[in-house]
């Protein structure tokens, strides 16, 4: 459908139906509630491991059990006309393979943070997603928060002056050692996990421009054994072509939710910077309030839209593709300890 004949139908469209691949903690807890509220997608299907917990979510969103799927058989998506969009929210080494599978399906594909565990997996979805001539997205949800969205235009028009420096964080305290500090389910460690983060809004300072070069230092691990193979907190540097640097850390084992900017007119504090809700932000110009909104319900619309007017998303595969190369970067800068250049 083109952007004319949307225009043109006074209807509004028929909302897209979603099948989210992975009922794990963030899709019940946000997905599922996003879901309900969205305006133009609707849960139509799930991908799980169990058929028991996906008859729950067909009952309560009121799709058909054929639209239960085992992860096995996704395939099987083809012939289901409900499902415009799979929503990938596996663990992370699983993103590339669910998401290619999604598209050889001939369905449109939201993917979750990290898009991948590598760049040569991210160019395999790129690719896939093109070949089948359907539609790429990020769960990058900041790009749809009020404060990120401000935050965004007033650096890149300059409006505070031209920003100079930033730091920022994000860091849990992970217990135990669950997929998240597995190598081979996660890709990495807190870097890959919340550390993107940091990296997004970086980004997003700059035009969505990526830095010039990183450096990084692994910090000494307080829980040698379940961080046997990945990092549990590291610090990093990101230098843009402009002159604006970044300084960032992510841990796992530590708490620590911020991004403050400075400017050479102005500044702005952000904390909680990276939460689903209850963002907070001050600026020299004073605090900046806003109506409270579903990050991943405005996401997912959005994505919705893109379809039905056939334009790309803003959180595409390219964005996914490109964090992918920094956090590359950021992990080579670590082993080497020297300052390496981030080409995209
Ligand atoms: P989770 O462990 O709670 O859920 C993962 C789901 O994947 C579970 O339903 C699990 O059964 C399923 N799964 C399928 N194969 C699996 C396997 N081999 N091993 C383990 N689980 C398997 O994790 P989560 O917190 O829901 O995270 C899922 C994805 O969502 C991750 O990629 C994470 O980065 C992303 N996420 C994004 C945000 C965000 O703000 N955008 C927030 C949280 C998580």
């Amino acid at each position: 459908m083109t952007a004319l004949s949307t225009r043109a139908s006074s209807k509004p469209p028929r909302p897209l139906g979603v099948a989210l691949v992975g009922l794990g903690n963030y899709a019940k807890s946000e997905l599922r509630p996003a879901l309900e509220i969205a305006e133009r997608c609707r849960l139509a299907g799930v991908v799980t491991g169990s058929k028991r917990k996906g008859q729950g979510w067909a009952h309560h969103f009121g799709f058909s059990p054929d639209s239960i799927y085992h992860y096995d058989e996704m395939e099987r998506m083809a012939d289901d006309p409900n499902i415009d969009i799979v929503y990938v929210v596996t663990p992370n080494a699983f993103h590339a393979e669910h998401s290619i599978r999604a598209a050889k399906a001939g369905k449109h594909v939201i993917c979750e943070k990290p898009f991948t565990i590598s760049v040569a997996e991210a160019d395999a979805v790129i690719a896939a997603c093109a070949a089948a001539g359907v539609k790429l997205s990020l769960g990058y949800r900041l790009h749809f928060d009020p404060h990120h969205i401000v935050l965004r235009n007033a650096t890149t028009a300059d409006e505070w002056g031209i920003p100079t420096t930033a730091e920022g964080a994000l860091s849990f305290c992970l217990q135990g050692r669950p997929w998240r500090a597995q190598r081979e389910l996660a890709g990495g460690g807190p870097l890959m996990d919340v550390g993107i983060y940091v990296v997004q809004a970086a980004c997003m300072m700059r035009g969505e421009e990526a830095p010039v070069a990183v450096t990084a230092r692994e910090l000494p691990k307080t829980r040698p054994d379940d961080f046997r193979d990945v990092e549990e907190a590291i610090e990093w540097i990101m230098e843009f072509s402009d002159g604006f640097v970044c300084e960032a850390s992510a841990s796992y084992s530590e708490s620590a939710n911020y991004l403050n900017v400075q400017c050479a007119d102005g500044w702005a504090r952000l904390g909680p910077a990276f939460s689903y809700r209850g963002i907070k932000m001050e600026t020299h110009q004073g605090p900046m309030r806003f109506e409270p909104v579903n990050q991943q319900a405005r996401q997912m619309d959005d994505f919705a839209r893109c379809i039905s007017e056939d334009r790309e998303s803003i959180v595409n595969g390219a964005m996914g593709r490109r964090d992918m190369v920094i956090i590359e970067a950021i992990y080579r800068a670590a082993q080497t300890g020297r300052r390496e250049p981030v080409i995209i």
